[in-house]
């Protein structure tokens, strides 16, 4: 990689033993000629592999023997520009320890300065405009560097030797304070301003590394209720900052999987289970048992972290579903009408790229959203096919690309939801920055089966051979690809909506899998879908639908008593919709299953963002502790030989229970169990009949942690071994990744049957 100060690395080893040669960064990777004993041209070598700096992953070092120059020193050579462009790309780096102390010492010249950055640590992915990586190709390029800063960045010695972001208050970025207005405000310290506004209960827009934040005192209630208001979002959580580890222990319940995300240099938001008076705005995250928690990344969070508040909230600089805020325009037209003020900077960023966000389930690390800090490191895909790379382009919803280059998959940063026309546009650009700065001439597109996405759409018109790859595939191979299995597996692939290879709304699926290839064995019942993507957000209209599923003509007395607001008018006309067959498409969705559970419960009758009604069903499920019953699902044999999971069942006794005086909290915790439970039978009926004993476990009701921690505990109880994502989200996040390897495994069967 590109800027983890390599090459100074070589240069003191060299020093230390004596040799004499040059070291060079090249497009290529780098490259070192030395000269000298043979005894310490050997240790040169051991040190390469045993001891690089820590940002450096060494991938694979080369060597050959050439005659002696007679060289008498070391020189570092500057970038050569051509070559073919294999190097990789650093995600943008948390402050490192070295960097804090010099911006707290008020003898120093980078004291309190917000741009302070070295070879260990600053801004990246979102500065990269183009290979290879030096100052001119990056958004520092306009800030010549002053005599200092040069001293530095030549002497290869130094820590910001080649450090190419590297500046200090005489030539690099400031900030500035702007009211909503626009204006400049006069102030001596927009910093120190900005702090005394938010102390006050204004709501700051902050300019980050990856694009904007709000900003305000997560302790002050009224501040809080206006942000909601202003950003229309009811109940969907804000994301916090604390000033450090114990900070934020103060405030929610950290185990050591966590502590060590929280203070990892990716810094994502780590969500945390509350803790009891915490002392924060009840709106800071309502109707949620956690709280999404995140350690100062940058030299300015520092600073403002250093002031007293328990916890700032520091969300992500958008309204709810378009792309967040980057550019200084921007973020002044499309959030003036949410933040009092903007802290600002002269660095543009090239590449917007939101937090990711994270959580600890049974002691491993999930990927709610994988972007900031790992985009765009690169995972590796169980077969190297050089000379055929590959475009994946992902669903729809929370989307990412990947493209391949030899054995590696690389995954964008988070795009969004491909259904606006900002997303879009961030979209194309993401697939040409990948394609560019990874300097990949893809040669496939690989994409989903779904026919009406953006996104196929996008690939149909790039004029390249096309591999469509069924979404529940999509998410198993992310697995398997993973783990680096290609062989048979059984797929459990559990979520909201994915195009089937019958034209279905598929979302509940079992299925026996290898990387190129699956034959679903089951799926839950199909029940109609009222309205269509209406019923994805009015979860009513799902409740309804299961209730007729479950008691025929009761059910619109039932639907009176539990639905409330739904009688009437209303309910007669969705009634109607489902007899006639109306805009009523047949899903198997598990995700559609939980938000009826959830309205039939009263616990959310709307998702006003996606996947609220789960995690709230969730959050109630886990007052429940230790409650172990569940309600039975039959099955039944379909005339193509297809299991069908009766869902129906779980909700005739889910109601029962309900009327019967179960509580909530214990009700929602049977569901969960009778969930885990189906999906065990499932796979215990599959290794019957094939003797397959390895399980994978995708999809976005994964992210659930209450359904697979007793998921994982039952099967793997059972001896099944469980395989589950890792370094992409189980979620659509990761859709593209799986796409990606299926169609490289394709490839490579496609390659090695024309060889035979
Ligand atoms: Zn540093
Ligand atoms: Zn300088
Ligand atoms: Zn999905």
């Amino acid at each position: 990689m590109q800027g983890v100060g390599f090459r100074p690395f070589v240069y003191s080893l060299a020093a230390r033993l004596g040799l004499y040669g040059h070291v060079a960064n090249d497009p290529a990777g780098v490259i070192t000629e030395i000269e000298g004993e043979q005894e310490a041209t050997e240790r040169f070598l051991d040190a390469l592999r045993s001891s690089p700096p820590p940002m450096a992953r060494v991938a694979s070092i080369t060597f050959r023997e050439i005659p002696p120059t007679g060289e008498t020193g070391f020189s570092v050579r500057l970038s050569a520009q051509h070559g073919a462009r294999t190097t990789l790309i650093l995600p943008d780096m948390a402050t490192c320890g070295d960097c804090l102390r010099e911006m707290s010492a008020p003898d120093d010249r980078r004291y309190r300065y917000a741009f302070i950055n070295c070879t260990n640590c600053g801004p990246r992915y979102t500065i990269i405009r183009d290979l290879p990586y030096d100052r001119s190709r990056t958004t520092m390029s306009p800030f010549e560097m002053c005599p200092d800063c040069r001293r530095e960045y030549e002497d290869p010695a130094n820590r910001r030797f080649h450090a190419e972001p590297t500046c200090c208050p005489a030539c690099g970025p400031r900030l500035r304070l702007l009211s909503s207005d626009g204006t400049e405000i006069a102030c001596d310290d927009p910093l120190e301003e900005t702090i005394r506004r938010i102390r006050a209960g204004r709501i700051a827009a902050v300019k980050g590394l990856g694009g904007f934040h709000l900003a305000c005192d997560a302790a002050n209630q009224e501040a809080v209720a206006l942000l909601r208001r202003r950003k229309h979002r009811d109940h969907k959580p804000f994301a916090i900052m604390v000033r450090d580890v114990r900070a934020a222990a103060r405030i929610c319940r950290i185990g050591p999987e966590e502590e060590a995300l929280l203070s990892s240099p990716e810094r994502p938001i780590v969500l945390i289970e509350k803790r009891e008076g915490n002392g924060l705005a009840e709106g800071v995250a309502p109707r949620s048992a956690s709280f999404g928690v995140m350690l100062p990344y940058t030299p300015l969070h520092h600073m403002l972290m250093a002031e007293d508040f328990t916890a700032l909230i520091m969300t992500s600089g958008n309204f709810s579903d378009e792309p967040i805020a980057h550019s200084n325009e921007d973020a002044r037209v499309r959030l003036s009408g949410l933040a009092d003020c903007f802290l600002l900077h002269d660095r543009s960023i090239h590449i917007r790229t939101d937090d990711s966000v994270v959580q600890v389930i049974a002691q491993r690390s999930r990927f709610l959203r994988r972007s900031r800090g790992y985009a765009p490191a690169p995972v590796k895909l169980p077969c190297d096919i050089s000379g055929g790379e590959i475009l994946a382009v992902g669903p729809e919803l929370n989307n990412t690309i990947c493209v391949t280059r030899s054995g590696n998959a690389f995954l964008s940063h988070h795009v969004g939801d491909l259904q606006n026309v900002p997303a879009y546009e961030s979209f194309i650009q993401a697939v040409r920055h990948m394609e560019d700065i990874l300097a990949v001439k893809p040669s496939v597109v690989a994409r989903d089966m779904h026919p009406g996405y953006l996104s196929t759409r996008y690939a149909m018109e790039r004029g390249l051979p096309i591999e469509p790859v069924q979404h529940h595939h999509a998410h198993i191979a992310s697995v398997m690809a993973e783990a680096g299995r290609t062989d048979r597996v059984i797929g459990v692939s559990f979520d909201g909506m994915g195009w089937g290879r019958d034209g279905g709304l598929w979302g509940g699926e079992f299925m026996l899998c290898d990387l190129a290839d699956f034959e679903r064995f089951g799926s839950l019942e199909a029940v109609p879908q009222p309205g269509g993507d209406v019923a994805s957000k009015d979860t009513r209209r799902m409740a309804y639908a299961f209730l007729r599923a479950a008691f025929g003509r009761d059910a619109d007395a039932l639907a009176c008593e539990m639905l409330p607001g739904f009688a009437g008018e209303e309910l007669r006309i969705i009634s109607r919709m489902i007899e006639k067959r109306v805009n009523c498409p047949l899903t198997s969705s598990m995700g559609r299953l939980f938000d009826a559970v959830a309205a039939l419960l009263g616990i959310c009758g709307f998702n006003s963002f996606h996947a609220q009604a789960p995690m709230e069903l969730e959050a109630k499920a886990r007052e429940a502790k230790g409650e172990d019953g569940f309600y039975e699902a039959g099955r039944a044999r379909l005339l193509d030989g297809m299991i069908e999971v009766r869902t129906s069942d779980i909700v005739r006794g889910l109601v029962s229970d309900a009327r019967g005086g179960a509580g909530v909290a214990v009700c929602a915790a049977r569901f969960h169990n009778s969930i885990a439970r189906l999906a065990l039978d499932m796979c215990l009926e599959a290794r019957k009949n094939t003797c397959v004993e390895t399980v994978a476990l995708s999809g976005g009701v994964m992210a659930n942690a209450c359904l697979l921690e007793r998921l994982l505990a039952m099967l793997e109880k059972d001896g099944f071994e469980v395989l589950l994502n890792a370094d992409v989200p189980p979620g659509d996040g990761g859709v593209s990744f799986g796409q990606a390897a299926v169609a490289a495994w394709r490839r490579r069967c496609a390659l090695q049957c024309r060889l035979e």
